[in-house]
């Protein structure tokens, strides 16, 4: 775990227990700080029972407090407790300040952090792998793995000092306060979100914030893929490094993890990333060859009878799911069976329009399915399934050889699955148990979803 003098004999309040806030309350304890924690649950409150004040902090009077934590999921826009801290002076934080403020007592080390719209996942994670193919010592933290606050600090060893490489919100953004990062990464910008921000330009001014945490002397990597992350580039006095992956294609059959327009973005941002931190241009290639994707983003599940299987459940908005089907081009016809819909972020389908010429089938499921069907069917063949089970079984009925049958929804999972995690394993069981029963299984399959 991380702990810092700098927390010692302060008092802070924590709202949200969940993984983060648990964390942060036992490196704030484990610090010498008091801590006054609370969670709307009663469960999450037992393992605090005897070492914190077991308080709600709307209702607790909060002068002298050093700061309270909350967790990124409440809503600061709407929330009470933004209002109720300003009263008492008290900064509202996350976990990442903590980690900010806890640095100075750290071994030497650097910090990456990671922001944008779509990609930060996958960016993070290629940029820790190809630090510790390397040899040097790094970690992942923030919206990714396991909190920060959590981790053993890292130590330097013979190849250089340690990385922490943060995928970062804009949410633990908004709760960070002092985070000057040797290196920050923004891939791009695109309306998401909205709920939580006046407007698409306060979102957008939340991830420019990383840059203004900055000092003089460090860098920022910045892809021209949008203008508004330009935008949140420009009139900085630190060295920004402009990636435009979309005027400098490569072969990308070399890195087989890292398909589509996409992931070129990632891995050309990621590329910047570690030649900024001193990699050779051999070791980085070495990580690019041998990375895996995460699960649910652009995840090869399998490939039966000459059809490739992906599973893109992560494709939340249709900005993360109009490269994914880019990444698959007619050869010679159109090849790919897209599996769309579920909870709606946006009106329409927006960059997917543009890559119809790539879809041979489109089958829609879920809430969104009826308004999406309308809007493909004067562009293309749709089969409407509502359940995923069927759309996948439909999909396999009509696919031949070198076809790909696409799970990228462009929405979120919230009307039919727990997550996009869980909607993404609902599909390998369904993709497994089709591709490997017999005829009778199947049909019994296609009747029920696993879940
Ligand atoms: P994040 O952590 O920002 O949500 P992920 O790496 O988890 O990003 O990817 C989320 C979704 O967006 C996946 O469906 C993925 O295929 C897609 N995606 C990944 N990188 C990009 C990118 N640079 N631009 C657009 N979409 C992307």
């Amino acid at each position: 775990m991380i702990t810092s003098r700098a927390f010692a004999g302060k008092r802070y309040a924590v709202l949200g227990l969940a993984r983060s806030g648990a964390a942060a309350t036992e490196a704030l304890l484990a610090s010498g700080a008091q801590v006054l924690a609370w969670d709307r649950q009663e469960e999450p409150r037992t393992a605090f029972a005897g070492r914190c004040t077991l308080a709600d902090p709307l209702e607790a009077d909060l002068t002298g407090f050093a700061g309270i934590v909350v967790s990124p999921g409440v809503a600061l826009n709407t929330h009470p407790i933004a209002a109720h801290a300003a009263r008492f002076g008290v900064p509202v934080i996350g976990d990442i300040e903590l980690f900010a403020q806890a640095r100075p007592g750290l071994p030497p080390h650097k910090v990456v952090g990671i922001t944008g719209t779509n990609g930060k996942s996958t960016t993070t994670a290629l940029v820790a792998h190809i630090l510790q193919c390397a040899g040097i010592p790094a970690l992942m933290g923030g919206n990714i793995g396991i909190p920060i606050m959590e981790q053993q600090p890292l130590e330097p060893n013979d190849k250089g000092v340690g990385v922490y490489v943060l995928e970062l919100s804009s949410y633990q953004i908004d709760l960070t306060l002092n985070l000057d990062c040797e290196i920050v990464v923004l891939l791009n910008i695109t309306p998401d979100h909205l709920d939580r921000y006046d407007n698409f330009e306060a979102y957008a001014a939340s991830k420019g914030r990383l840059f203004k945490m900055q000092s003089a002397g460090h860098s920022a990597v910045v892809s021209a893929s949008t203008e508004a992350a330009l935008a949140q580039a420009l009139d900085l006095d630190q060295l920004v490094v402009c990636v435009d992956s979309a005027a400098n294609p490569e072969d990308q059959s070399r890195w087989p993890s890292l398909q589509g327009p996409h992931n070129l973005e990632n891995a050309q941002c990621a590329r910047v990333t570690c030649e900024l931190l001193g990699l050779s241009a051999s070791e980085i290639e070495l990580g690019l060859r041998s990375y895996s994707s995460l699960p649910h983003r652009m995840e090869r599940v399998t490939e039966h009878n000459g059809v490739l299987f992906i599973n893109d459940s992560k494709a939340t908005n249709t900005a993360s799911t109009a490269p994914a089907l880019a990444a698959f081009p007619p050869a010679p016809e159109p090849r790919i069976h897209w599996i769309l819909g579920g909870l709606a972020k946006e009106e329409g389908l927006g960059e997917c329009m543009d890559q119809l010429g790539n879809v041979a089938v489109a089958y829609t499921i879920g809430e969104a399915g009826p308004r999406f069907a309308e809007l493909l069917e004067p562009h293309v063949p749709v089969v409407r399934s509502e359940m995923l089970n069927e759309a996948v079984q439909l999909a396999i009925e009509r696919s031949r050889p070198g076809d790909v049958i696409l799970l990228s929804p462009a929405c979120a999972s919230f009307d039919q699955f727990r997550d996009f995690e869980r909607r993404g394993e609902c599909f390998r069981q369904i993709v497994a148990a089709l591709t490997n029963a017999s005829p009778e299984i199947r049909a019994a399959l296609a009747r029920g979803c696993p879940e």
